[in-house]
């Protein structure tokens, strides 16, 4: 069985007083609830302050919103995986729209980082989602499985595993539309198929399928019935303790 998996994604938000706030505090509004996975990521700067604040063995793990994929070197203002890790990062988000489409990030790159990430022993959270032209063009599964075959190309069954996915459709997110339960049940289906074609029914099976966009406390239990949605990739939800938290519990 997959157990579910929350995370917040903070994005460019709070500042160190607030980031260890929100942190501190949804580990304290969840200690104890072990059936469900958990994760907040902080920006870069804030990392190691909050991972210094989070109680050891406590089921709130850390993540970051990006990695760089080169070891070391001459790569002005990127992170390395080793980075991440030197202040206690388990998780890595790529590929996240806001990076492909704000900063240009291409399949290829998200890829290698994604690659560095599970070489480092990161756990990749690969997100992956449609434009609203390209579902209103009917184009959502085939962008969607584009960036699904791109974001894992040499990935094995049992390196896939590994790896969440994040379904964040991009006319959904922060912008209070979320995708009806049915629709996100819809790409996640074909999501899961299609990596049943790739891999194997087992390797389908076992990968955790995120949905993200708009995502609150009011949508959480409908979102998470779908029979293929395994998790949330909170945004602005994410930035509040009660809310989270709420998720979190009603999960
Ligand atoms: P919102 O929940 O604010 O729509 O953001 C979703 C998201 O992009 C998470 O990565």
């Amino acid at each position: 069985m997959r157990k579910p998996f929350i995370a917040a994604n903070w994005k460019m938000n709070t500042d160190m007083a607030s980031a260890v706030e929100l942190a501190g505090g949804v580990a304290k509004e969840i200690a104890g609830i072990e059936n469900v996975k958990t994760a907040v990521c902080p920006p870069f700067v804030y990392l190691q302050k909050v991972a210094e604040n989070l109680s050891h063995g406590g089921n709130l793990h850390l993540g970051a919103q990006d990695v760089y994929f080169e070891g070391n070197g001459a790569f002005t203002g990127e992170i390395s995986c080793e980075m991440l890790k030197d202040v206690c990062v388990e998780y890595v988000i790529t590929g996240h729209s806001e990076r492909r489409h704000v900063i240009g990030e291409t399949d290829e790159l998200i890829n290698k980082k994604t690659r560095a990430a599970l070489d480092a022993k990161l756990l990749p959270i690969l997100c992956i989602g449609e434009l609203l032209e390209e579902r209103e063009a009917g184009k959502t599964n085939a962008v969607v499985a584009n960036q699904v075959k791109k974001g894992l190309a040499g990935f094995s069954a049992a390196e896939a595993v590994e790896i969440t996915l994040a379904y964040e459709p991009v006319w959904a997110i922060g912008t209070g539309k979320t995708a009806t339960s049915e629709q996100a049940q819809e790409v996640h289906a074909m999501i899961r198929s299609l990596l049943a074609e790739m891999y194997d029914q087992a390797t389908a099976e076992a990968i955790i399928i995120q949905y993200g966009g708009s995502a609150k406390p009011a949508n959480t239990e409908e979102l998470m019935s779908c029979p293929d949605v395994d998790g949330l990739l909170v945004g602005g939800a994410g930035l509040k303790v009660e809310s989270f938290s709420e998720m979190i519990k009603i999960t």
